[in-house]
């Protein structure tokens, strides 16, 4: 059997909202794909692992908070083609968690309001997902 070239990549993302109704965005940091850019936090899921225990993981190793799985709420997904492979994120909503969220691995972080997400440079994969927070949390 001959292999496909072509590439389902499934990464998980989420929106951290705090008291404020502002969301989380890390950037990209240089020598990556897409370097500069600014996403939803996240990261690929590993053969085995349920997409919930992606976050948790990748929220302990980036941004050294601590989510129960409870606090996690599917919002809706993504779907791009990139050249190389086909993207599918399913983005998450948190608004609990514990410990205080800052950078772990020198990422750059911030704090958006819904309104101005649409003026961050993002992934094309992120930005279709904008309205739908919008939608959610108002502006
Ligand atoms: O973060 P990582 O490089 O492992 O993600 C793999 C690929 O998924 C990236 O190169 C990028 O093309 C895409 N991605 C994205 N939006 C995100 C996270 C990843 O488009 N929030």
């Amino acid at each position: 059997m001959t292999a496909s070239p072509f590439r389902i990549l499934l990464v998980v993302a989420v929106a951290l909202v705090d008291a404020d109704g502002r969301v989380l965005l890390a950037q990209r940091p240089e020598g990556k794909q897409l370097a500069g850019l600014w996403e939803f936090p996240g990261g690929k899921v590993e053969q085995g692992e349920r997409p919930e225990e992606t976050l948790i993981r990748e929220l302990r190793e980036e941004i050294g908070i601590e989510v129960k799985e409870a606090c996690l709420a599917p919002l809706t997904f993504a779907s791009h083609a990139y050249p190389d492979f086909h993207l599918l994120m399913p983005l998450y909503v948190c608004r609990r968690w514990e410990g205080m969220a800052r950078s772990m691995e020198g990422q750059a972080l911030k704090w958006v309001r819904p309104r101005a997400l649409k003026d961050q440079p993002m992934p094309p994969a992120d930005a279709p997902l904008i309205p739908f927070l919008v939608d959610l949390l108002g502006p």
